[in-house]
């Protein structure tokens, strides 16, 4: 099975060598690296203080989502 082409993207191709996702964005934006920003959604950084990384999940990147998901359970 071929994985998407993108850098960092490990999900399985589904066409033009760009998974669902980055199929998706390529074709609505001619690009597959441009995500489109809504201006009601909060800055696409990590939320833990003094972090500035880009979130990965529930407001907080890789490393501080694993974190706080430790600390909470
Ligand atoms: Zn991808
Ligand atoms: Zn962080």
């Amino acid at each position: 099975m071929n994985l998407c082409i993108m850098e960092n993207c490990i999900k399985p191709v589904k066409a033009k060598k760009y998974c669902a996702m980055h199929h998706q964005r390529w074709r609505r934006h001619g690009d597959p690296n441009t995500i489109k920003v809504r201006k009601s959604d909060p800055p696409a950084v990590c939320q833990w203080v003094r972090c500035e990384k880009p979130t990965l999940c529930k407001g907080y990147c890789a490393k501080h989502y694993y974190i706080q998901r430790m600390m909470k359970s």
